[in-house]
């Protein structure tokens, strides 16, 4: 509602019978009537109100409004000649649909700091920053599902609970029927909450070509970061006839695309964050979407790494997996933007990526951006049967489990590729929010799972 009166706005409308439903953030009286600041939700600012004391309910209700009161509030819509704001509503009527108690209500007017807000999960969405936050969590979804429609990409549900782990990691969570017998397990083997859908999205991206998946995933991460949950969830394109550069260029089309959309459509919560949260966000993102990504090999990687003056805790030779610290070496000292990083050291990698044709490493790409390191992984997949078999071999996995993955490579195979894009890193990555917790409504991490 503030958001389409805003719009009236624009549209040289600024008078007009308008009605506002929404909490109360703040009060404050002159001896004739009173200010009050309102905010519906639909965007950052707060529409002014002023309640005369004329008003049939002024001194048994509009006197006692604190923040957090929720109101429906009918008047003429004004040109305020205050500074900042260009409309106010003169009220003609004031309902007080629920009382806040002051007393107790923990959304007071002085600014909360985020880890107090991650306190009150259930209230923090009634801040600025976090209801900023959701919009444009909210516009980054939507934009990720246009960007593959747009591109005839075709969205599968893979399935939450699953009988393979994708990464072999052992990070999955188990699930089981409540009293179900050990001999006995519901689904007939035992079962985990996914991963990734990789797997699955290949199934269909060897049927209908161009696929995404995007929902939740959950790891057992025992790590308390700031850039892992144990649910998150997962933006996982697969497509067919496709190889690594065609992933890599998918990728940062998609990363573009979405930034540009939120650079077009969430300014307002933005220019939020640029002041607040991460100073120069707008320009960063600007530059995201204007400027090239670095494509490096990771061997070109690792002698980067090697002259750096950085004093790194994991030393870098080659063969070893890059840690967040040298990630973020890379694409913030270094290379100031994105940087692609490709063709990993087959040892560290799951079994399903390609082996090249030096037989030392994959066709795998990361994408590591400032403040963040790592937000997609991804990679061309083994589509052949021999090699795919002998690298399940030496991984330890047995591939009797896997003989429906196996099929794809029997019966039609075709060289594909795929990423996965963690969408909270992209949230955090489009609002500057240092910590993942900001940017998922309820996170879930170790030792804390509330609401
Ligand atoms: P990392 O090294 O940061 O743990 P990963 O190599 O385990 O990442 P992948 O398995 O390649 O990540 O998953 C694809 C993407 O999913 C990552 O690039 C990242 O954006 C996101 N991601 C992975 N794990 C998490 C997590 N625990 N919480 C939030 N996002 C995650
Ligand atoms: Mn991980």
């Amino acid at each position: 509602m503030a958001e389409r009166i805003q719009k009236l706005l624009h549209q040289k409308q600024t008078t007009g019978q308008v009605t506002i439903k929404g909490w109360v953030r703040t009060r404050r009286d002159t001896g004739s009537f009173s200010f009050l600041e309102v905010n519906d939700g639909s965007c950052l600012a707060n529409l002014q109100v002023i309640a005369d004391k004329n008003l049939s309910n002024y001194d048994v209700d509009i006197l006692r409004l604190s923040a957090g009161c929720s109101v429906v509030i009918r008047g003429e819509l004004q040109k305020s000649p205050a500074k900042g704001q260009d409309v106010e509503l003169q009220a003609g009527s004031v309902e007080v649909l629920g009382w806040a108690d002051p007393e107790t209500y923990p959304l007071q007017k002085k600014r909360h700091s985020l880890e107090f807000l991650r306190s009150i999960s259930h209230l923090r969405p009634r801040t600025n920053a976090l209801g900023a936050v959701t919009r444009v969590r909210s516009r980054l979804a939507f934009a990720v599902n246009v960007f593959f429609q747009e591109r005839d990409f075709v969205q599968v549900h893979t399935p939450i609970i699953t009988t393979s782990d994708c990464e072999g990691a052992g990070e999955m969570f188990q699930v089981s029927a409540t009293g179900e017998k050990k001999d006995a397990p519901f689904f007939g083997s035992s079962a985990g909450l996914t991963v990734s859908g990789q797997l699955q999205a290949e199934v269909y991206a060897l049927a209908l070509g161009q696929v995404y998946t995007f929902g939740p995933t959950f790891r057992a991460e025992n790590s308390n970061t700031s850039r892992h949950l144990a649910e998150f969830w997962m933006i996982e394109p697969e497509m067919s006839f496709c190889d690594l550069a065609c992933n890599m260029e998918l990728a940062s089309d998609l990363l573009k695309y979405v930034l540009q959309d939120v650079l077009d459509n969430c300014s307002e919560d933005l220019t939020l964050f640029n002041a607040f949260i991460e100073k120069g966000l707008i320009r960063k993102l600007k530059d995201v979407v204007e400027k090239d990504f670095v494509h490096l090999t990771y061997t070109a990687a690792v002698e980067e790494l090697q002259k750096a003056k950085a004093d790194f805790e994991y030393p870098v030779e080659w063969g070893i997996d890059l840690h967040s610290e040298h990630e973020r070496y890379l694409t913030e000292e270094v290379h100031k933007c994105p940087v692609i990083v490709t063709d990993y050291p087959a040892a560290i990698k799951p079994f399903y990526m390609r082996v090249s044709d030096d037989g030392k490493t994959v066709a795998a790409m990361d994408i590591l951006v400032p403040g963040i390191g790592e937000i997609v992984g991804g990679s061309q997949r083994e589509e052949r049967l021999e090699v795919l078999e002998k690298r399940m071999q030496e991984a330890g996995v047995d591939s009797t489990e896997y003989d429906w993955y196996l099929d794809l490579r029997r019966y039609g195979t075709v060289p594909h590729a795929g990423f996965g894009l963690g969408f909270e890193r992209l949230v955090q990555f489009a609002t500057g929010m240092s910590n993942i917790r900001e940017v998922i409504p309820f996170p879930r991490t170790p030792g804390s799972a509330p609401c």
